[in-house]
């Protein structure tokens, strides 16, 4: 835990579109072009005060890299246990596709079961330490229950606007976690309108993906935790699903400010962009060479993280994969469905639909010849798999009756 009166370095909040700079230490939403403000750092002065082999001495966690991040008390820190999450070698798949390194970080691992907690710990906190008392959000589930979850940790009202068909352990989660949650009959976006519409008459402050500057700080840990646990080095290739993009683009600027305090070199990892082919306006954009996409009609896809028809962030999503030498890649949701059930099984390794997303993204960017087998690569787990539905095992046995071993060594 951060002692009370450790020393952070921002220095201001700046437009990520337009460069407009903002005070740091006060309320601030979308800037003034209506685009996400990203926090900046004294990174000369950071680079100083700490060196990159004192983390390892630190508890374990993501509040482990506080000179990195915006919260200035440790008193204002919000947690619910935050571990590292490990990186899974799935040596099976490698050796199947004649890929030298194929990794899974599992961010399952987290409080409230998804790499959400990660971006939530964080905003909460800063929601704290600014004063704040009342917070709302539109999500597809799992943002809801990280929010609820810290939310409630820290004391506040916590108010939640799922799409109808959100995975009903998500709402339940929330519930449970003393967050107020309503189910909308519309997308995430028409849920983020009654955020918008409700912010005079409720006083709350919007939380949504990257309409508050701090998520994505949160979400930047898991690229400078990926770092530290690779030794101070980067893979060749990270594969993300990609819905909002806060990871996508906090974790390049991890990379960006690593290199700029000189703590990596060379190339930094390229950033694929992966969506479900049901709704894939970020890959659209990329395909069309634009900077910004757009709004992606009858969004429909299993993998509901991911499941985002406009995300405030394009251009940073698509700047981050262009600048990296990426691509954005969509993939079928039976393609999603069947890595789903195939890595498990081979890897023992449960995945939630996104992460199965980014494996199907992997093979099949694989054949197309976009990555080659030597790049070392990096896919993301971003939820607990036992968070969602599973195909069935229904098979049953009579133990008043002699078991044939022969049927049941051949299941
Ligand atoms: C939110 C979420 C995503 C998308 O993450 P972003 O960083 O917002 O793009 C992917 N998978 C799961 C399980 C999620 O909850």
């Amino acid at each position: 835990m951060q002692a009370p009166e450790s020393q952070t370095f921002v220095t201001h909040l700046e437009c990520g579109y337009t460069g407009e700079v903002f005070p740091a230490d006060t309320i601030q939403g979308l800037s003034s072009a209506g685009k996400p403000l990203l926090v900046r750092y004294d990174l000369e002065a950071l680079g100083q005060a700490v060196d990159k082999n004192d983390f390892a001495t630190r508890p374990e966690g993501m509040w482990r890299y506080r000179e990195f991040l915006p919260v200035r008390s440790g008193r204002d820190v919000v947690s619910l246990g935050e571990s590292d999450t490990p990186l899974i070698p799935l040596t099976r798949m490698a050796e199947r596709l004649g890929a030298k390194s194929i990794v899974m970080k599992d961010e399952g691992r987290l409080p409230t079961g998804s790499f959400k907690a990660r971006g939530l710990s964080m905003a909460v906190s800063m929601a704290k330490e600014l004063g704040l008392k009342r917070l709302a959000m539109p999500t597809n589930g799992n943002a809801g229950s990280a929010l609820a979850a810290y939310g409630t940790r820290a004391g506040m009202e916590t108010y939640i606007f799922c799409p109808a068909d959100t995975p009903e352990v998500n709402v339940r989660e929330i519930a449970l976690q003393g967050g107020k949650v309503w189910r909308v009959n519309g997308l995430i976006n028409d849920c983020g309108k009654i955020v918008g519409a409700g912010k005079e008459a409720m006083g709350w402050f919007d939380v949504s993906t990257l309409k508050e500057p701090y998520r994505i700080e949160g979400k930047k840990t898991m690229g400078l935790e990926l770092a530290d646990q690779l030794g101070w080095q980067v893979p060749d290739v990270i594969f993300y699903p990609t819905g909002g993009g806060t990871g996508l683009i906090g974790m390049w600027k991890a990379f960006n400010e690593l290199r700029e305090i000189g703590w990596i070199s060379g190339d930094l990892p390229r950033m694929i962009a992966v969506q479900s082919t049901g709704c894939a306006p970020i890959v659209k954009a990329y395909d069309e060479g634009r900077r910004h996409a757009d709004l992606w009609e009858g969004a429909a896809t299993i993998a509901s993280g991911i499941r985002v028809p406009v995300a405030v962030g394009d251009f940073l999503i698509l700047d981050a994969v262009r600048e990296s030498g990426g691509f954005a890649l969509a993939v079928h949701d039976e393609d999603i469905a069947a890595a789903h059930a195939r890595v498990p099984s081979e890897d023992g390794m449960l995945l939630c639909p996104e992460g199965a997303a980014t494996a199907a993204a992997y093979e099949h960017a694989l054949e197309l010849g976009l990555v080659s087998p030597d790049e070392r690569a990096v896919l993301f787990n971003c939820g607990s798999g036992l968070k969602y539905p599973m195909p069935p095992a229904d098979a049953e046995l009579d133990h008043s009756q002699s078991i044939d071993w022969d049927t049941l060594a051949m299941a």
